[in-house]
């Protein structure tokens, strides 16, 4: 249920974007797919996504060293569909379909595998053309690598290359846990950090506002119910 203090019916921004990883479902994807592999190659993925996200090396020194490294199969990433759907952060299956009907366009941006997220995107009512994320392909043997091409969103500047190019309705809001996220600030409106899942001081403090839960979200993209 929407707090009675907002007016669901008058959003402040007229798109928003949500990172996925560790911000819509509480699970990091790749980490995900490592730790199905031998302990030492989880450490590593999950060591590189630590640094990626705190800002300390740019993704894509690690991108396709991680995506190598693990080689997930098509059936790995049906289960890591389900895995994003189990991780759900609570609330967002009510705000995002509210955002919706409120006129907003809603937008999922992730340096995640595409095929895995897509799932999620239509259980919260997103369509599957406002999904952006990394795509993969399926080599001879079986398992899934990075498809060649422009993949922006497996590199460090991808996400505010990739908020440009779709030239989204403004006022627009970035929602995300991560230093891939913070870089979207300056071409959206305001950049909330998100820290339901995992709390990053180099992000929340170049934010515009910080949320811990999808429910403290309302506020934030609502406006206020007139006191009458
Ligand atoms: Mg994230």
């Amino acid at each position: 249920m929407p707090p009675l203090s907002v007016d669901v019916r008058r959003p402040r921004f007229k798109s928003v974007i949500f990172d996925v990883d560790s911000t819509v479902c509480a699970i990091e994807g790749i980490d995900w797919l490592a730790a199905r592999r031998d302990p030492e190659i989880a450490r590593e993925s999950e060591a590189l996504t630590a640094q990626a996200m705190a800002g300390d090396i740019p993704i894509e020194a690690v991108y396709t060293r991680r995506l190598e490294r693990i080689r997930p199969t098509a059936g790995e990433l049906i289960a890591l569909a389900d895995a994003y759907r189990e991780s759900v952060q609570p609330g967002a299956q009510e705000l995002i379909p509210a955002l919706q009907r409120a006129g907003c366009q809603v937008h999922l941006l992730s340096g995640g595998l595409r095929i895995a997220i897509v799932p999620i995107a239509i259980q919260l009512g997103v369509p599957a053309d406002r999904v952006h994320a990394v795509a993969v392909t399926r080599d001879a043997d079986g398992t899934m690598s990075l498809l060649d091409g422009d993949q922006p969103l497996a590199t460090q500047r991808g996400k505010p290359l990739t908020v440009q190019r779709l030239a989204l309705p403004k006022p627009t809001v970035m929602i995300g846990d991560g230093s891939t996220d913070a870089a979207v600030r300056g071409v959206v409106t305001e950049f909330i950090a998100y820290t339901g899942v995992a709390r990053r001081e180099s992000v929340v403090t170049v934010a515009d506002a910080e949320a811990d839960s999808f429910a403290a979200l309302y506020p934030l993209l609502f406006f206020p119910a007139s006191s009458r």
